[in-house]
């Protein structure tokens, strides 16, 4: 048996970023992988679903593709060929708590993702039914594609494929797309989304797949964290729907085994992954930080895109905080019109005191607007403090500083 300082299972963003990280700060790393490194959001996630909304053909996406995840593999094969760094390219196993394959250590750091979860809906055995990953490995545009869930995932194929010149038709059981954004915010988008070409079944469960008429059908009902069944070897507490029980620095149940990314089911998104890494090695070496996970934004990448962090105007009411919610509009931004892009609303919601509580945009590059509001929160920035910050005119910026003015 070889003895390490630290296991890490899985060569995703949280887990190519924690072996970085442990390795620069002096500990000997055995990071395993059973697939390509990379992750989920390398090979079949965020990369290559950003690269077909950055394409202008269905061609030309799969051609980039295949370059960009090419290129960027090999940056994370160079930040795993770190000295302190051993790859194995297998899955790993734990035989107990402090052993896995053939490597032993006192402190495991379990990153092994999630994975598309498929609603047992009659006849889901369809070979016209794709998940995310089946789509993307489409070599020809389907005439009519049907996308079951609008959510994140859904709606962003929706976004692209109507672009590319499929016919879109999007089914969702809830009344509004995109529960984790403002149900306003959702709705404007949706219905611009609409007006450029999608068919939206809202309120409508599927029942029969054979009932949907339609070249490609893609289930996009959500992900589920990756558990093994080996976990119990090590006494993990773990559930099958929700992932692995993990506490504020994510460590499992059990001392020196901890769990980041998709895999506790917290917040499944690359960045994250990423920070909870960081934390979960910060721990190990008896590191304290400052980074506030309550503050955690998103973004979707529709076209426009849309973003948000903090919670929603409907969470706010059900919590009964107190705030005043102040908006402002891409059709009234000077760069926005330069840009011919002036579909969009933000929506920037504030305490009574003047800290900002969170902010909910849809609109071109919302996504960078709403970071700018993360970096403001993080430093409990009050909106008489934003008001008085330079914006460089003409830009985007201006949208968020024009709420304020
Ligand atoms: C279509 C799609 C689009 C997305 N777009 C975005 C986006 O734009 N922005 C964003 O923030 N997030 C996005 N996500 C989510 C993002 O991909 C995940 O949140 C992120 O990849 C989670 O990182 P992770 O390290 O936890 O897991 P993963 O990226 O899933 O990596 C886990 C790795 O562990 C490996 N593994 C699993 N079990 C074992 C084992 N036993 N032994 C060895 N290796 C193992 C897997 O092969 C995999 O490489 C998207 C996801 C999808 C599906």
């Amino acid at each position: 048996m070889n003895k390490t300082d630290l296991i890490i299972i899985g060569a995703g963003p949280g887990g190519y970023r924690a072996a970085e990280y442990a390795a620069k700060k002096g500990l000997k790393v055995v990071i395993f992988e059973g697939s390509e490194v990379g992750g989920t959001c390398l090979n079949v996630g965020c990369i290559p679903t950003k690269t077909y909304v950055h394409s202008s053909t269905f061609d030309e996406a799969r051609e980039r593709m295949a370059a960009v995840v090419a290129q960027l593999r090999q940056g994370v094969e160079g930040i795993l060929s770190h000295p302190n760094i051993t790859l194995v390219r297998e899955k790993g196993v734990f035989a107990d708590a402090h052993t896995v394959g053939d490597y032993t250590a006192d402190n495991i750091i379990i990153a092994t993702g999630s994975e598309t979860k498929w609603l047992p809906i009659k006849g889901c055995d369809d070979p016209r039914v794709v998940d995310s990953t089946g789509l993307l490995q489409l070599e020809t545009l389907p005439k009519r594609l049907t996308i079951i869930g609008a959510g994140v995932i859904g709606m962003e194929f929706a976004s692209v494929f109507n672009r590319f010149g499929s016919e879109v038709t999007v089914i969702e059981y809830l009344k509004e797309c995109l529960p984790a954004l403002d149900s306003d915010i959702a709705k404007r988008l949706r219905k611009y989304l609409e007006k450029q070409g999608i068919t939206f079944k809202m309120k409508t469960a599927v029942e029969n797949i054979a009932d949907i008429d339609a070249d490609v059908i893609l289930m996009a009902t959500g992900r589920k964290s990756r558990v093994q069944a080996d976990f119990a070897n090590a006494g993990i507490e773990y559930d099958e729907r929700k992932g692995v029980t993990v506490d504020e620095n994510f460590k499992t149940t059990v001392n020196g085994i901890y769990a980041i990314g998709d895999v506790n089911g917290r917040q499944m998104l690359a960045h994250a992954a990423e920070m909870q890494a960081i934390r979960a090695v910060n721990h190990i070496i008896g590191k304290k930080d400052a980074i506030d996970f309550s503050i955690m934004p998103a973004a979707i990448f529709t076209q426009p895109e849309a973003a948000c962090v903090g919670p929603t105007e409907n969470q706010l009411k059900e919590q009964g905080l107190a705030y005043e919610c102040k908006k402002s509009f891409w059709r009234a931004n000077g760069k926005a019109m330069a840009m011919n892009e002036t579909e969009g609303m933000l929506k920037l919601f504030v305490s009574p005191d003047g800290l900002i509580l969170g902010c909910h945009a849809y609109g071109a590059h919302s996504a960078d607007i709403v970071q700018e509001v993360s970096v403001l929160m993080c430093k409990h920035t009050t909106i008489a403090e934003l008001a008085d910050m330079v914006h460089i005119h003409p830009t985007l910026s201006e949208i968020l500083k024009s709420a304020v003015d």
